[in-house]
């Protein structure tokens, strides 16, 4: 509840821009804030929930006055990395949701600019009510993901504009100061292409906004793809081992060249098992065994490694990359099963006897298919989250919150050459020291880039078991720690990781003195991507000096 003297200094300043309904001090509302799917321990004195850019520039400007650091989050669902709670410690949660507008539109030159508070459901409804005729990107996360949120930490999806950051452009961004700015040729009033062109003219900002604590995105545009003609699926697993460097090797040459567009998944039978059913406690303990394993991949037909991808285009466009990658794959796969949307209605009727005849359970196949063949549409999922219930002694509920269900999970996401054989490195190391650690090794490799694979790697335990969240924290660093160390480094971070970025060098010097300079009292979540930390060590990043405690 709202108790009176909270309405009185220092919130009175808040509670007059924001009213008393949009400061929330009710303390089962913080401490549901402050839980994570990793053990965290900063709390949040309250949360604030502006509806407008100029209430989010006061927000700021109060926030200098007073002291309180603010931690904006758009929606706050970035399970494994943080969810909502901040990296330093009693910083007041601005949660940017009611900011939900799509304030433009336009079909002809594909675009959309939006406020943080648009999730992909959000988007993906609004283009459907419209007989849009262009696609979003949608991420395997929750459909009530923010897009901005996402794009904010690089995040990416499943279509040919699979790289977030790489499709957005013209922020609008306030400073800490609570001044605001915009990107791009945004800047300039009346500039007839500030959502359609990124650069603008001199320097570019906006890498700066993202990943950092220099200013808060209130609005950004988003290109859209024209839906191709036609779009076709492809499945692939492979049986051993060794089948994964040449399978890498061979995909990326059709990467280079754009016959494969988007982003295509290799996921380890561990990942596959874990979209299909939760641990089997009734036949085996954790950490679930290579032996095991292998009896779960003879039952369920599935491979060591699985892959897949789609390709877009015109019929004859999409009918030559088959073929490429038809060759391309040619005896480095057991399995390349081709579908569309024909094929999948086919398989939904004739399942049953499809089955007699090949020993392919189509039926249940279908079933995991059709998210994925979605999220390549730009269709979100709720499908893709139950993977986190994993290690739960119940089933994943029908709504789905993974902070609340204290289901365990840490993301570890290095990137990598696009190199086959690198590629099965990584996968050895993190396989056998996340056994050893006692944890079933989630790994999908992700052809995220022309040159590049990203390795998500995760760590999905339950909350609930006692010692494990200091179990899976230990397995972690240790892994994160051998990566580093062999030169792979996470795209992301988590808030748990941000303070051992190392410090030190030039580059994080520079971050540094435009921290300094744009943010001099360290309002704006202090820490967050903050490689060295003005007066002092890393510790300071829970603890800083200047701030005023509520
Ligand atoms: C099963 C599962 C699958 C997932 N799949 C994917 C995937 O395919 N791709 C992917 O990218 N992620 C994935 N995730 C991770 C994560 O859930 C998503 O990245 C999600 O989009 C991040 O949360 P959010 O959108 O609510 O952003 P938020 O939590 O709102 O924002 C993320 C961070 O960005 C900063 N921020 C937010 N808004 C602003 C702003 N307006 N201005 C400045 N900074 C801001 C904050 O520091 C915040 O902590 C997955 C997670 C799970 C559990």
């Amino acid at each position: 509840m709202n108790s009176p003297e909270h309405r009185t200094s220092p919130h009175h300043d808040w509670t007059a821009l924001l009213g008393t309904e949009n400061i929330i001090f009710n303390r089962d509302l913080t401490s549901a804030a402050e839980t994570a799917t990793f053990a965290t321990h900063q709390s949040i004195p309250f949360i604030l929930r502006p509806a407008n850019r100029e209430q989010v520039q006061e927000c700021l400007r109060i926030a200098n006055r007073l002291g309180v650091p603010l931690y904006p989050v758009s929606s706050g669902k970035n399970w494994g990395y943080g969810s909502r709670v901040p990296v330093a410690d009693s910083c007041a949660l601005l949660d940017l949701g009611r900011m939900d507008r799509i304030v433009d539109f336009n079909e002809e030159l594909a675009y959309v600019t939006v406020e943080p508070g648009v999730t992909q459901r959000h988007l993906h409804q609004f283009l459907r009510e419209r007989h849009s005729k262009l696609w979003m990107d949608a991420t395997g996360s929750s459909p009530d993901c923010s897009l901005i949120g996402n794009a904010m930490e690089r995040g990416f999806g499943h279509t040919p504009y699979s790289d977030h950051f790489a499709h957005v452009c013209g922020f609008e961004v306030v400073l800490p100061s609570g001044e605001c700015i915009h990107t791009g040729f945004a800047r300039f009033p009346g500039a007839r292409t500030g959502p359609l062109y990124r650069w603008g003219v001199g320097p570019s900002l906006d890498g700066l906004f993202t990943q950092s604590n220099l200013g808060i995105v209130t609005r950004m545009s988003i290109w859209l793809m024209p839906a191709p003609e036609y779009v076709q699926a492809f499945f692939f697993r492979c049986g051993e081992d060794s089948a994964l460097s040449r399978v890498i090797d061979a995909l990326r040459p059709l990467r280079l060249d754009g016959t494969l567009r988007s982003a295509i998944h290799v996921a380890n039978d561990y990942k596959v098992l874990a979209g299909i059913q939760q641990f089997p406690w009734q036949s085996a303990e954790p950490p679930l065994s290579r032996g095991k394993m292998e009896g779960f991949r003879k039952k369920l037909q599935f491979g060591r490694w699985n892959g897949s991808g789609a390709l877009y285009g015109t019929r004859a466009q999409v009918a030559e990359a088959r073929r490429l990658v038809r060759k391309a794959l040619a005896g480095k796969v057991d399995k390349l099963k081709f579908l569309d949307e024909r094929t999948m209605r086919m398989a939904a009727r004739f399942a049953k006897p499809y089955r007699r005849i090949t020993g392919w359970d189509l039926a249940r196949t279908m079933q995991l298919v059709k998210p994925v063949f979605g999220l390549m549409q730009g269709v979100p999922t709720e499908k893709t989250l139950t993977s986190a219930y994993w290690r739960k002694r119940t089933p994943a509920p029908a709504s789905m919150d993974l902070d609340r269900d204290r289901c365990g999970l840490l993301w570890c996401a290095p990137v990598l050459p696009l190199d086959g054989e690198e590629a099965a490195q990584v996968a050895d190391l993190t396989e056998t020291l996340m056994l050893a650690h006692g944890f079933e090794p989630f790994i999908s490799l992700t052809l995220l880039t022309e040159r590049t694979l990203a390795a998500i790697i995760s760590i999905t335990y339950d909350r609930d078991v006692p010692g494990e969240d200091r179990k899976a924290m230990e397995c972690y660093r240790n892994l994160m720690d051998r990566l580093t160390q062999r030169g792979y480094h996470s795209y992301r971070l988590g808030i748990q990781s941000m303070a051992a970025m190392n410090g030190g060098n030039e580059y994080s010097r520079l971050i540094e003195s435009l921290k300094q300079m744009l943010d001099p009292n360290g309002v704006l979540a202090p820490g967050r991507y903050q490689m060295r930390v003005p007066h002092g060590s890393a510790a300071n990043l829970v603890e800083l000096p200047q701030r005023r405690r509520l």
